[in-house]
């Protein structure tokens, strides 16, 4: 097989991209080369679980002179299929240790949804104004999940502030949910640098997906606010090169933050002003108003953009919430002005 492009060394760090088949192309595992005279090989992350991705992996890590079952300790930034897709395969080759998130075993240990799952999930999404037609739609990628990964068990859960025990590279995680529940990231504080996973990412805007609640006594969480309250922890250090799971390393992570908020603003006055044209509208017909292209197609992707921000409108008192036959529908109080959300 030939070298991934892509490849590259910083110091200690290997950036080692794996193809996802998504359209956001790669995804950069990192491994954390040992000090002289250690044996301690850390990953984090794996790409997705097939063998065109675990014959990538095997050939990035064989340019620093290692490969897959010399790694000791795999760090997992969270539970997507791109991200622990080959951790079990991994963990089965080399013995290592996984680690992450304790909110990261819905993840990594999921099957495929149970029928109690679907019914509760339909329901939910009745609610949001859609058919089980669409339903089907927005789930269908989960048909060929179990193509893509399989169930891992963690050895450790990480909680917010853990220090990793790395030699001469000791990482802290800090817990930045929004992205999903589960997301963590990594900071290496004498170097300066943050391994971002989903969080921070380079060209692309993390989605902030729709969390479906496990039980009707469950609250559902908002992502994109949750989101926010995350980048607010991570803007104070000073970091010099972020490490994202997708694309080159970013140098400015506040300046990259400040151009989310600015593009989350104009869609909530987007938003905003398309509920003060129409009246009131489930979450669906927001949806066909604002991405009129592409919202069948991306349902699920959609409908977190949309929630996310009509919870942040109606959480700040721009929207008001009201129910019609078990569907809920969103109407317009006031048009944020500029800078009112994120000051
Ligand atoms: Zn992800």
């Amino acid at each position: 097989m030939k070298e991934q492009p892509g490849i590259k060394q910083f110091g200690r760090i290997a950036r080692l991209p794996t193809p996802t088949g998504y359209d956001f192309g790669d995804i950069n595992s990192y491994a954390i080369l040992p000090e002289s005279g250690s044996d301690q090989l850390v990953l984090i992350d794996t790409g997705v679980g097939r063998e065109v991705c675990w014959q990538a992996l095997e050939v990035g890590l064989k340019q620093f002179g290692f490969a897959i079952k010399d790694i000791t300790l795999l760090l997992l930034t969270h539970g997507h299929t791109d991200h622990f897709g080959q951790a079990a395969r991994i963990k089965a080759a080399s013995g290592c240790q996984v680690w992450g998130h304790k909110a990261i075993k819905a993840s990594v240990n999921r099957y495929l949804p149970s029928s109690e799952q679907i019914a509760r999930e339909k329901i939910f999404f009745q609610g949001l104004g859609l058919d089980d037609a669409m339903y089907d739609k927005a789930y269908r990628y989960r048909k060929h999940m179990d193509k893509v990964y399989k169930p891992c068990e963690l050895d450790r859960e990480l909680s917010d502030g853990y220090m990793i025990p790395i030699e001469g590279f000791e990482l802290e995680t800090i817990h930045t949910p929004g992205h999903c529940p589960e997301e963590v990231v990594f900071w290496q504080a004498e170097t300066r640098q943050m391994f971002s996973g989903d969080h921070l990412l380079t060209n692309i805007t993390p989605v902030c997906l729709l969390h479906v609640p496990e039980s009707s006594e469950v609250e559902r969480i908002h992502a994109l606010t949750e989101y926010y309250q995350s980048t607010d922890k991570v803007i104070p250090y000073d970091i010099k090169y972020v490490y994202p799971s997708h694309g080159d390393v970013i140098y400015d992570h506040r300046e990259l933050i400040a151009g989310y908020k600015l593009s989350t603003e104009r869609r909530l006055l987007k938003i905003s002003r398309i509920l003060e044209k129409n009246g009131a509208l489930s979450p669906l017909g927001v949806a066909q108003q604002l991405f009129p292209k592409v919202w069948e197609s991306q349902l699920y992707a959609v409908m977190s953009e949309v929630m996310g921000h009509l919870d942040m409108l109606a959480d700040e008192g721009y929207a008001a919430i009201t129910q019609q036959d078990e569907v809920l529908y969103y109407s317009s109080i006031s048009v944020p002005e500029p800078g009112a959300i994120f000051g």
